[in-house]
């Protein structure tokens, strides 16, 4: 074949093969369309999963007659004009390709009327072939309908999905954008059915809830977050020269309210939902040790920036844009939520169902806020302490490494001083129930705790605030005999990947003959527990080979992301193994420095692994449960 110029439909063809992957590509296009317009009410209706139609209406500013036609042509826009404002793209749309690649995939009709006109304009297209534009009698804004969608490219047809499917990523779609413009009114029906009816004039809490459901309201935590702009002297992490500040609003939902897939996370960039594996980081992040790893929180982060500071012109179908400090905006969406969550006592509350034969049993419900109106200590009065003569665990070691972290912990991200946490009587008041749960007492009622969960997080938040947020090495002993691991090319590729992370543990690991490593120093604090060295190496070693502690070396002094999540997955692991477990009897010094780390610490009410280590039984339950209220 010779080389030839491609057909105007053959160029909006592979255009669309890019921006129109399926009918919900289609309504944000048009949705984009109607907000860009400035839209106050935008009215969707779909039939057959918008296979057979989709039409987008709204009273936005309209097409003049006279640029009908252009605007179905590619490359046509009324957004950008020249080179520069490409940096400054302040609307959804810029490209000016999304109705001719639409039109040439369908058989597409635009009907608009700008305000002020005695009349409005209609045009319709069939791939490219069509009239030109007629007058007709119309409201003011835009109706643009799109029917039998890719009926001209079989190939792509085949492989959209059922109507229900193609349904569902539609009103994915709409609940996202809806999400970010709260104050515009969005309809969506389904072959002639309501689906979703969302009044203009919203506030942004108001939309979220209307959106996630009223009963979630209660486990929503709204948190603002800003940098730079003015504040850029007090934070350091703010990229200079910042023309505006950066700001985060969001909502933060309770740890019980996370959700099985990442549906219900709601994430966009001035205004556009947006993918994007930095800020998912961050969320997954801000939830560790909250949330078992393989659930996700529900959250809503709406970022705002400077336009000069994205670059939105990464992605056809605009579902990513490029940070120009990745790093500091990664920060900021941390930050936010995790000021959001430690905000509230997470501590669930263990009350009471009833099982088959009609008996009060406990049962673990969600987060509840505690009630604060329960009368101090009326409860327990004394529990009988255990035998004092038993063997303790070594907790010394654990408590100096971690006296000189402490003082840190009281801090909060604002530099401002917390209040030192006080009521040890909980610790002067436990029992040890078949050597796992510990029982004890706070002002609202009865305290179950895990034994391992709780020493798990504690020693996670402790060697966390010094390795991570100190930045100091762990300190470790040097063997009097080394321990020898044996190594395969697999492990041996992992042990040098992994040697900066090896040398923040404190662990010493040395070439030992042909496939063998000698493991020479190790973390004191993981020794006086009896990890034994060579297990743990093999382990970390093994996990390293099957893609843990991921890109650590890579970005290591580079992205701190990367290696605050590398760290954070090794000590995690340190944290179970060092802990004790279900089983170990425990003296009352170690029950009561236990109780007392708990109180020390934040997010103790789960583990690292996002069990929760604390279980509340609250007086009004009990006396409910008493008949006595
Ligand atoms: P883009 O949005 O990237 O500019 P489109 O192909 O989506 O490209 O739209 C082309 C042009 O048509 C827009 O720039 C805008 O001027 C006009 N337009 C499209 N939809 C609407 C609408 N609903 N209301 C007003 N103008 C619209
Ligand atoms: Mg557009």
């Amino acid at each position: 074949m010779p080389i030839r110029k491609l057909s105007p439909l053959l160029i909006n063809q592979i255009a669309a093969g890019e921006v129109i992957e399926r009918p919900a590509s289609v309504v944000r296009e048009l949705v984009d369309n109607a907000l860009d317009a400035g839209a106050t009410v935008i009215e969707v209706a779909v039939e057959e999963g918008g296979i057979r139609l989709v039409r987008v209406r709204d009273d936005g500013k309209g097409v003049p007659a006279g640029e009908m036609g252009l605007a179905l042509e590619q490359h046509a826009t009324s957004k950008v004009a020249e080179p520069g404002d490409l940096e400054r793209v302040g609307t959804l749309g810029f490209r000016g390709e999304a109705l001719a690649s639409i039109a040439s995939v369908s058989r597409l009709r635009m009907v608009s009327r700008v305000k002020g006109e005695a009349e409005g304009a209609l045009i319709e297209r069939e791939g490219v072939q069509g009239g030109g534009v007629e007058p007709v009698g119309c409201g003011f804004g835009t109706v643009v309908e799109v029917r039998d969608l890719f009926f001209n490219v079989p190939a792509r047809r085949k492989f959209l999905r059922s109507p229900g499917t193609e349904m569902g990523h539609i009103s994915d779609t709409v609940q996202r954008l809806a999400m970010t413009h709260a104050g515009v009114g969005f309809r969506l029906s389904h072959n002639g059915k309501t689906g979703l009816d969302l009044p203009s004039g919203q506030g942004r809490f108001e939309r979220a809830v209307a959106l996630l459901g009223k009963d979630l309201a209660e486990g929503l935590i709204p948190f603002e977050e800003e940098v730079g702009g003015g504040g850029a002297a007090q934070n350091p992490s703010a990229s200079a020269g910042l023309g505006r500040p950066a700001k985060v609003w969001g909502l933060a939902g309770e740890p019980s309210l996370a959700r099985a897939t990442g549906r219900a996370q709601h994430l966009t960039v001035n205004g556009r939902p947006v993918k994007d594996r930095n800020l998912q980081h961050a969320m997954r992040e801000a939830y560790r040790g909250l949330i078992p790893p393989d659930k996700f929180p529900l959250v809503v982060v709406m970022v705002e920036l400077d336009p000069s500071e994205v670059d939105v012109n990464v992605h056809p179908a605009k579902s990513e844009v490029r940070f120009r400090n990745a790093g500091m905006v990664h920060g900021l969406v941390l930050n936010g939520l995790r000021r959001a969550l430690l905000a509230k006592d997470l501590t669930p509350k263990a009350g009471f169902g009833r099982n088959a034969n009609g008996f009060a049993v406990p049962v673990l419900t969600p987060t509840e806020p505690v009630e604060s109106d329960a009368a101090p200590g009326a409860f327990v009065d004394y529990f009988k302490r255990m035998d004092p003569t038993q063997k303790g665990l070594v907790f010394e070691e654990v408590k100096r490494e971690m006296a000189e972290a402490e003082p840190e912990r009281l801090m909060d991200q604002a530099g401002q001083e917390q209040p030192v946490p006080v009521g040890v009587s909980a610790a002067e008041r436990a029992l040890q129930v078949h050597n796992s749960y510990v029982v004890t007492e706070d002002d609202h009622g009865i305290l179950i705790v895990d034994q391992h969960a709780l020493h798990e997080r504690v020693m996670f938040e402790r060697l966390r605030a010094r390795i991570i947020d100190q930045g100091q090495a762990l300190e470790s002993q040097r063997l009097l005999v080394p321990t020898v691991v044996d190594v395969d090319p697999g492990r041996e590729v992992a042990a040098e990947r992994l040697a900066w992370l090896v040398e923040r543990l404190g662990i010493e690991l040395e070439p030992f003959g042909k496939w063998k490593l000698a493991v020479q120093a190790f973390p004191s604090l993981l020794f006086d527990r009896g990890v034994e060295p060579g297990a743990f190496i093999e382990e970390l070693l093994d996990k390293g080979q099957a893609g843990a502690f991921d890109d650590g070396k890579a970005r290591a002094g580079g992205d701190g992301a990367q290696v605050e999540a590398a760290l954070s997955e090794v000590l995690d692991m340190m944290s179970c193994k060092a802990a004790v477990k279900a089983g170990d009897k425990l003296s009352d010094g170690e029950l009561a420095e236990l109780l007392k780390q708990r109180e020390s610490i934040e997010r103790s009410s789960n583990c690292p692994h996002g069990r929760p280590t604390t279980l509340r039984l609250s007086l009004k339950d009990l006396e409910r449960q008493f008949g006595r209220s």
